[in-house]
């Protein structure tokens, strides 16, 4: 059923009229593996959608600190609705960085007011995580526009997406003998899904996050022009590393499901006939200390105050996924056998937490990243 939602403060609190929607949802998504497309509709009408975009464009040009915020508290009802929102978020703010005015005027107020949902299309298989093998092209016609061909596999919001952040090769110059992410002669290009030969399918069966329509997108000789091309021709790599300089961390999501971890933990002491021992009050006493200090690095990410603020986003990234994680363990411990039936939330949070990990850039290529910067 739909409710009518208020545009919300997005510092504040979500109101609890669509923390109802979300969780309503998240229930339904986990058993059928739909996306909810009502839901979607009506987070247009909250204004969440256009945090991330400038004030100039209809949004509410908000940093990091506010899209981490939100995304963490959406996270703790619904983590699926919170990685469509954080694509959403990173491509309105590539476009943000890096479209020139024509793009700029043409996409941001329409992102803005939700009237289009953008998803990024970097994966895809066999390219790697760290996207070195890309077999996505796009070729350069007589006429200057481009043509795209390849396969993208864990697109979220595959399907339901109006715009599509489409990484492609435009050279075939070997890939970047060093670490990194990306590689030379690759190239960033926003596709309407509306175009002849994009081809969007959700069939892939996840195990979490069954709500975000995270699917493939195919492109079949799709034609776009030259003014859809985001960023240099061939340099995507500079995009890439730009963004964990803007604070933005699917952190934030991990710390939503972290503390929707505990929530159930503190519901199900809380529904026992004895009070809780010292036990198990010291051990949700740690859990919450532990989500505590997540909250700390996601919010040092988000205000980019470190020294290296792209560290800053890589460590929160890691810390707080891992965090998730073992709150799930831990919990499921609390929870005992109650914890282990199919209905029980726990087992589709601690299927939600584990996506965080595979998410670009992943953990290990989190690792991997941080240790070249740091040690060299
Ligand atoms: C729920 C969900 C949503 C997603 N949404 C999107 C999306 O919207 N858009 C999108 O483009 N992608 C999305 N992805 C895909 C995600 O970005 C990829 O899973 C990720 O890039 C890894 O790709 P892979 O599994 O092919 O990596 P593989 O290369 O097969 O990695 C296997 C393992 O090796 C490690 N590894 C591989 N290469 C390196 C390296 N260079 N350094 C260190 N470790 C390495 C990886 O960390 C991983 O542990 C999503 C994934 C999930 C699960």
């Amino acid at each position: 059923m739909s409710v009518a939602l208020q545009v919300i403060d997005p510092e504040g609190a979500l109101p609890a009229a669509l923390v109802e929607r979300l969780d309503a949802s998240a229930t339904r998504s986990a058993s059928n593996g739909r996306p909810d497309e009502t839901l979607l509709a009506e987070l247009d009408q909250t204004g969440l959608l256009g945090i991330a975009v400038p004030s100039a464009y209809g949004g509410a040009g908000g940093d990091a600190t506010l899209t981490n915020h939100v995304v963490a508290q959406v996270a703790r009802v619904n983590p699926s609705a919170a990685i469509m929102l954080f694509q959403h978020y990173a491509v309105s703010a590539r476009i943000a960085e890096w479209g020139d005015a024509a793009q700029q005027a043409r996409l941001l107020p329409a992102l803005a007011k939700g009237d289009l949902l953008a998803a990024s299309g970097w994966s895809e298989p066999g390219a790697g995580a760290a996207k070195k093998r890309l077999n996505t092209s796009a070729v350069r016609l007589p006429d200057g526009r481009w043509r795209l061909n390849g396969a993208k596999s864990f697109t979220t919001s595959a399907g339901v997406a109006g715009l599509y952040l489409i990484l492609a090769r435009t050279s075939d110059s070997v890939a970047e003998p060093s670490g990194g992410y990306g590689s030379a002669g690759q190239t960033f290009f926003l596709v309407p899904a509306g175009i002849e030969g994009v081809r969007p399918d959700q069939s892939l069966d996840l195990i979490g996050m069954r709500g975000s329509a995270t699917g493939f997108v195919s492109l079949h000789d799709c034609v776009v022009g030259d003014e859809d091309r985001l960023g240099p021709v061939g340099e995507a790599t500079r995009l890439i590393a730009g963004v964990r300089r803007t604070g933005a961390t699917l952190g934030a999501v991990s710390l939503g499901i972290a503390s929707a971890l505990l929530d159930l933990a503190v519901e199900q002491v809380h529904r026992r006939s004895q009070p809780p021992d010292a036990v198990t009050r010291f051990r949700l006493v740690d859990l919450a200390t532990r989500i505590e200090a997540t909250r700390a690095v996601i919010d040092r990410s988000g205000r980019r105050d470190a020294a290296d603020p792209g560290l800053a986003t890589l460590h929160s990234k890691l810390f707080a996924s891992e965090t998730a994680e073992q709150v799930g363990v831990e919990v499921a411990r609390l929870l005992g056998s109650a914890g282990y039936v199919v209905t029980n939330g726990i087992n589709r949070l601690m299927a939600d937490a584990r996506a965080v990990a595979h998410m670009g850039p992943t953990n290990d290529l989190c690792r991997e990243l941080v240790s070249a910067t740091w040690l060299g």
